[in-house]
């Protein structure tokens, strides 16, 4: 998977560093989405919407589940998921 995140953007000699501006880890999705404190109030938005899918895995954010879970579900989490991209400025 390549995104715009400092660990994809490293691994492929577009920035100096995969570390995170939080200073704490790589940034990868993994850490973007679930882990980094620069997004706390977006993140706790964002578990505030999929409540109903609790617990959610890295998978289901960035994929869906379409065995378990309805289309409509799946765009919920969809729509949930590219809020956060939103909120969270991280690619203007
Ligand atoms: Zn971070």
């Amino acid at each position: 998977m390549c995104s715009n995140l400092n660990y994809d953007l490293f691994r492929v000699n577009l920035t100096n560093t995969p570390i995170c501006y939080c200073g704490w880890h790589e940034e990868n999705v993994s850490h973007y989405l679930l882990e980094c404190r620069l997004y706390l109030t977006q993140r706790n938005n964002l578990y505030y919407k999929l409540h109903d899918f609790s617990p959610l895995d890295l998978e289901t954010l960035l994929f869906g589940n379409e065995e378990i879970l309805s289309e409509k579900q799946n765009e919920t989490i969809l729509l949930a998921v590219q809020d956060y991209i939103k909120q969270t400025k991280r690619f203007l």
